[in-house]
């Protein structure tokens, strides 16, 4: 088949090459010309494991094209919409890029294309496409909503053997040419209607994004009962009806998906007049969770001013160099905003723009070189760098020894081994 993937970012780039090596024939485009000629020279824009390996392979093979218009391109089968839907101001989901595309692909699709939404998207976008399409003179396009699943990080495995496929279709057409795409695929598929498709998605990330705060609360009452929640968790995830995934206390989750896509799908539901409680209870939780460090760093120090703090990590999760609403950026303004002097440590992150705070901190990848003279240190993102370091030169180096484990990950016995004082979440340890 021949393909256009619209928008190569996180999705749109690793969608495109797994097509590829799926043998289809794909053009990636983007408006970013920079990104557009890099790719073309065979430099991938961002960290994901396995990426610039699978992009050379099919450049070799003839297979990826990159372009930043839709110029010399023709009869192509399928049109995938990849682009950013950001939140607004109140939380809604931006559908300024996705309509842009469609009125790109009105002028330049091909008679019968297909146009399939990747993008997470309010449910009612795919109603909103057609309606546009038709309005443009191009009733022959038809419309379908196929969500994306991926995880940064972990991308192309998951979109090489998905979990599920979500086919949401109109007509039989539609769901043809989908099955030849996928076809190679031995996964799970769900046919249904657009709209279902949409909700599949918010309704999927939202409910993990309930799994993380609720065991976030169970965490905060584990410390305040000498509980700990890691046991607690383990015993809660045996039960299959449970799982043990999604259920580790922490702070909170962060990306470009669960804070929009829950900020959302409140909105979706209040766009019916349904108050959606719990959903906003669990993007209240998340907010609060962030700050649990700040709160025990206050308690231990009192006053944060002319205090240096070392913030390890500052990619939203480890495997990525994505920081969209990486709960390190928000702790560290909290900090700058106490006094405290941000120090910020990760391995495949090179700045840190941080919301609010005048400059931009500088991010080292030696764990050393931040935690040098710093009166703190805070775990955020469980690279495994951070996990094994050697703890006697971490307690020589640094002024005063105290550590916030904000993932559970970290050994407690030998920090306390080395000296140092450590604090973490519903663990009941206290410093
Ligand atoms: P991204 O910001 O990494 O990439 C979006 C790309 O679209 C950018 O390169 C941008 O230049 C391009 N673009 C914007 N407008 C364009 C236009 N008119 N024409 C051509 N290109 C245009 O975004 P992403 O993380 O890949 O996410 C894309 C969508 O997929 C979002 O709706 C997101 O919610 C959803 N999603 C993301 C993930 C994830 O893990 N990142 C997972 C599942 C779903």
């Amino acid at each position: 088949m021949n393909i256009w993937i619209v928008g190569t970012g996180y999705v749109g780039l690793v969608t495109g090459l797994c097509f590829a090596k799926l043998g289809h024939q794909v053009w990636c485009i983007d408006q970013d010309k920079t990104k557009i000629e890099r790719l073309s020279d065979g430099k991938v824009p961002m960290h994901e494991p396995g990426l610039p390996e699978l992009l050379h392979d099919q450049l070799a093979l003839g297979r990826i094209h990159f372009a930043h218009e839709y110029t010399h391109l023709h009869a192509v089968d399928a049109a995938f919409i990849a682009v950013g839907t950001p939140p607004t101001e109140r939380g809604e989901a931006d559908l300024r890029y996705v309509f842009s595309v469609v009125e790109d692909l009105a002028k330049y699709g091909t008679p019968g294309l297909l146009v399939a939404t990747k993008s997470t998207v309010p449910v009612g976008t795919a109603a909103k496409i057609r309606e546009r399409f038709d309005r443009l003179g191009r009733s022959d396009i038809e419309v379908a909503s196929v969500p994306e699943f991926l995880r940064e990080g972990n991308a192309i495995e998951d979109t090489l053997n998905p979990h599920r496929l979500i086919y949401g279709v109109t007509s039989k057409t539609a769901l043809t040419v989908l099955e030849a795409i996928h076809k190679n695929l031995a996964s799970p598929v769900v046919v249904c209607e657009p709209p279902t498709a949409e909700m599949i998605k918010y309704a999927s990330n939202a409910f993990l994004a309930t799994k993380i705060s609720f065991v976030n609360e169970i965490a905060n009452i584990c410390d305040r009962i000498g509980a700990d929640v890691s046991q607690v968790a383990l015993g809660m995830g045996l039960d299959p009806r449970i799982g043990p995934s999604f259920l580790r206390a922490g702070l909170g989750y962060g990306g470009s998906c669960f804070p929009k896509d829950t900020k959302a799908l409140v909105n979706i539901a209040g766009a019916v007049n349904y108050d959606f409680t719990l959903l906003r209870a669990v993007v209240e939780v998340n907010q609060r969770q962030r700050m649990a460090p700040l709160y025990r760093l206050l308690n231990w120090f009192e006053d944060l001013a002319g205090l240096t703090v070392c913030l390890l990590g500052v990619s939203f999760k480890p495997g990525t160099d994505d920081t969209r609403e990486s709960p390190s950026l928000d702790l560290a303004r909290q900090l700058v905003a106490h006094g405290a002097t941000v120090r910020m440590v990760d391995p495949v992150v090179k700045d840190a723009k941080v919301p609010g705070c005048g400059t931009d901190l500088s991010v080292t990848c030696d764990p050393y070189e931040g935690l040098l003279d710093a009166d703190a240190a805070v775990l955020v993102t469980e690279w495994d760098d951070f996990l094994h370091l050697d703890w006697q030169r971490v307690k020589n180096l640094m002024r005063h020894p105290f550590w916030f484990d904000g993932r559970n990950v970290l050994d407690p016995d030998r920090l306390r081994e080395a000296g140092l004082v450590l604090a973490n979440i519903g663990r009941g340890v206290k410093p």
